[in-house]
């Protein structure tokens, strides 16, 4: 063999490890999360895979654990980005010295994945993920100041909570979600009761897709009364959905559903089609109150069409009210405000509805054309017991009447709820004290009750209804 081709191959093997050795830098680098450097969301996955793979379905087990911090925005925010990238790498080094066994990874932004080891009970899962947590929660001493988080987890154990890696990630990020609603800083497993709940909204989720609007819809009427007399001064017109398959369904669950599929909007507008037309021969004096949602008043466009179906029917404007929440308001209080100006161009009130249940009510009704609040039925549930609450009540009243806003207490049920108001002054009032929320033909039955006290004395009789022909 010449020298010439002997040099050839052994400059031919060097290129090849040299490339080899490459090759496991750049799938060390894929694998890797180069600000804490520990194991990335890719390998993770890869780590999850594995272990299902090996799963011969013996007693072997693991769980899946995702980690969120709580309170890491607000020190990026203040320290900056540098500090917070500072923050992470150290939490990366408690979580990976803890002597437990525990995969580590960082899957993102303050996300971390876990993969707890072994066939443990579920309360010995759950207290090694609060310990996880409580490691967390130990302050972060850094460059001049003291960082405080904390950790929430949401775990999902295998194969009881899921068979494939979807699965498993998908159950433990509901199970943190779960969390961070109401335990945050705590580890929380998912459960047959997460299950449950998921099926629900799946099932609504897809009723709503092959509703029947027409058929499907319809709506509640709940009178307000003046709490000295007890004489209806208006109504709210509250949503009702009963399904074939699932039933009667509560405006709290199908709204919110309806929201994230996006077509509340075409509920609200068969909603308030049909509450135009039932409310159409009521005594002239009583308003009628009627909710929208967050995506109503979020688009002109949508706020347009329902201007043009009020216009449409008919109906006085100005004896219409349109409640608005104040989470509604959230996300664009610029466009928030010019929404609620159309539907006062066409001569109908706003109403700030659950007052006192948010942080910044108050600051709404100073920037948004707010003519109604409507006094969350919380503070009514604590009044008897707590002074406050009573005192509470009773500013709020006095605000009204300085600014010049007309005022709802809502969630009336006892006489002596009733007595402590009437206390206070005269009012109106909205509870089952009064009025449960009623179908349209009771609705009118409800008002003869009154006929000398609704001004006009305009209440047509109930008509017999089919079922007696
Ligand atoms: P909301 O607007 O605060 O409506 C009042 C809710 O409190 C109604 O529940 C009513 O039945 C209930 N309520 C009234 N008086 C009392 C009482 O004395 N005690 C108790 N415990 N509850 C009382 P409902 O009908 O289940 O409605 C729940 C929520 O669903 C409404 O809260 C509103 O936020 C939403 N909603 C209802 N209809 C519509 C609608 O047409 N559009 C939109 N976007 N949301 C609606
Ligand atoms: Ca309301
Ligand atoms: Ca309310």
């Amino acid at each position: 063999m010449s020298v010439e081709l002997i040099s050839n191959q052994s400059a031919l093997r060097k290129s090849v490890s040299e490339a080899n050795e490459l090759g496991k830098e750049n799938e060390k680098l894929a694998n890797l999360d180069s600000l804490t450097g520990l194991p990335n969301r890719r390998r993770f996955l890869t780590e999850l895979g594995q272990r299902i793979a090996d799963d011969t379905g013996g007693n072997e087990s693991f769980s899946v654990g995702i980690l969120d911090l709580d309170g890491f925005k607000p020190i990026n925010d203040i320290y900056g980005h540098i500090a917070g990238d500072r923050l992470l790498g150290k939490v990366a080094e408690r979580l990976s010295n803890s002597d437990r066994d525990l995969f580590v990874a960082r899957l993102g932004g303050d996300e971390f994945g876990l993969i707890l080891e072994g066939n443990l009970t579920d309360s010995e899962i759950l207290s090694l993920g609060n310990f996880i947590c409580s490691t967390v929660g130990v302050p972060f001493e850094m460059d001049g100041f003291t960082a405080n988080v904390g950790g929430t987890i949401g775990i999902a154990k295998f194969p009881d909570s899921g068979r494939t890696e979807k699965q498993l990630f998908e159950r433990s990020d509901y199970a943190l979600y779960v969390a961070k609603e109401c335990q945050k800083g705590t580890a929380v497993m998912f459960s047959e009761e997460h299950q449950a709940e998921i099926n629900e909204t799946t099932g609504i989720l897809r009723e709503l897709q092959g509703a029947n609007f027409d058929e499907e819809f319809y709506v509640e009427y709940q009178f307000v009364v003046d709490s000295a007399t007890g004489t209806p001064v208006g109504a709210e017109a509250l949503a009702r959905w009963t399904n074939p398959i699932l039933g009667k369904v509560s405006p709290t669950d199908f709204i919110k559903n309806a929201e994230k599929s996006g077509i509340v909007n075409k509920i609200t507008e068969t909603l308030l089609k049909k509450t135009l037309s039932e409310v159409s021969h009521w005594p002239e004096d009583l308003f009628v109150s009627f909710n929208l949602s967050a995506h109503d008043i979020g688009s002109s466009h949508n706020i347009r069409r329902l201007t043009e179906i009020v216009r449409d029917s008919g109906f006085p404007p100005e004896r219409l009210t349109f409640e608005i929440t104040e989470t509604s308001l959230l996300r664009d209080l610029n466009r928030a405000h010019d929404t609620l100006q159309m539907l006062k161009g066409l001569g109908s009130k706003i109403a700030l509805d659950d007052f006192g249940t948010g942080y910044s009510s108050l600051s709404y009704v100073q920037a948004l054309p707010i003519d109604k609040l409507k006094i969350d039925r919380s503070f009514l549930d604590k009044m008897e017991t707590c002074q406050t609450s009573q005192a509470v009540i009773k500013t709020i009243l006095e605000l009204c009447e300085n600014l010049k806003l007309d005022c709802i207490i809502e969630g009336v049920e006892k006489e002596s709820q009733l007595s402590a108001l009437q206390g206070i002054g005269s009012m109106h009032i909205q509870g089952y004290l009064f009025s449960k929320p009623m179908l349209g033909r009771d609705a009118l039955t409800y008002l003869q009750m009154f006929p000398n006290e609704i001004h006009e004395n305009h209440i047509p009789l109930v008509e017999p209804s089919v079922a007696n022909w």
